[in-house]
């Protein structure tokens, strides 16, 4: 089930290439097109590593064909267009191309981060370190907080800057730290991530949590402790409306509900449980994870899919 999940066999080799270079050098390699893709500008080559990214981002453009993505419908109007250029940009190991050179790409780069409700953002440029996984922006009255780390790259650090910066980078775990150093470097921002998630590249974490108690970061914002796909694995409840679940808990769009990644829980799948019952005693209308599908449901609804997503976690 690589469409959704938390997949850690690769062994990312090399720095992502810099959208800082020309359009093309990010591309993809027309010699490497897959045969699965419909015949057209958009094309993915054989390098696409099945993270799902562009399936999501721009439906109507990429399909799931032989364990990896192609296209399956070239893009017919503006919003189309857009949609899949967004996908290319995000696309973390660049396997998404066009024949013809674009013209539109400052449009798409300028478009990031994509607003998803009020001043929540998902930051496009996903990092082939962590997997693809999401990373999201809040624009904070406080200070702004990035969630999980996107690839460091020159337009959407632009981007970041002109919507005020980052005050904090708030790690949900160990697995999708991606660029975190280089943000810390050129934003000054506080990194938080829990001490059992530490690791060798995360020691001077500037802020290490403890224990398993909430920990408030503002009067909006807190940070919910869920051992489980690792032991130091938190999640972060925005304005008791946005949960940032990284790899704890996301929407699968094959089995039409919330679930856990119980192939890829590295700590205690009961731990995972236990944690998965904690978060019913708080209210929120989105789940934003790493890996996997977001989903957005009034709080009653969503504590229904929470109860059944532990339901069958307790079966499995
Ligand atoms: S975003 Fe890139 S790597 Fe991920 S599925 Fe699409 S083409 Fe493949």
């Amino acid at each position: 089930m690589k469409q959704e999940s938390v997949k850690r066999s690769h062994s990312p080799s090399s720095p992502h290439p810099s959208i800082s270079q020309s359009p093309h050098s990010l591309m993809a390699h027309l010699q490497h097109r897959r045969a699965e893709n419909i015949n057209g500008d958009f094309y993915v080559d054989r390098s696409c590593i099945d993270c799902d990214t562009c399936r999501w981002m721009a439906p109507e453009v990429f399909y799931a064909a032989n364990g990896q993505s192609a296209v399956h419908h070239q893009p017919e109007t503006e919003a189309e267009r857009l949609h899949a250029m967004q996908a290319l940009l995000a696309c973390p190991t660049a396997s998404i191309g066009t024949v013809e050179r674009p013209t539109d790409i400052k449009t798409a780069q300028q478009s990031f981060p994509l607003l998803i409700d009020a001043n929540v953002y998902h930051c496009g440029y996903h990092s082939e370190v962590s997997f693809a996984a999401t990373s999201y922006l809040i624009q904070h009255p406080e200070g702004n907080v990035l969630v999980d780390s996107p690839r460091f790259t020159p337009p959407l650090v632009k981007r970041l800057e002109e919507m005020g910066g980052v005050r904090y980078l708030y790690l949900t775990h160990r697995d999708d730290v991606a660029d975190h150093q280089k943000f810390r470097d050129h934003f000054d921002c506080d990194r938080i991530l829990h001490q059992d998630d530490i690791g060798m590249g995360t020691q001077s974490v500037e802020i290490q949590l403890s224990g398993v108690e909430p920990t408030p970061l503002t009067a909006d914002l807190l940070i919910i402790p869920v051992p489980g796909h690792s032991k130091g694995h938190t999640v972060l409840l925005y304005q008791n409306q946005f949960l940032f679940t990284g790899d704890h808990l996301a929407w699968s769009a094959n089995r039409n509900r919330l679930v856990a990644f119980r192939d890829y829980c590295w700590y205690s799948w009961s731990a995972q449980v236990a944690s998965m019952k904690k978060l019913t005693h708080y209210s929120f209308e989105w789940v934003l994870p790493g890996h996997g599908r977001r989903y957005h449901a009034t709080p009653a609804a969503m504590q229904q899919q929470l109860q059944q997503c532990i339901a069958w976690m307790e079966t499995v």
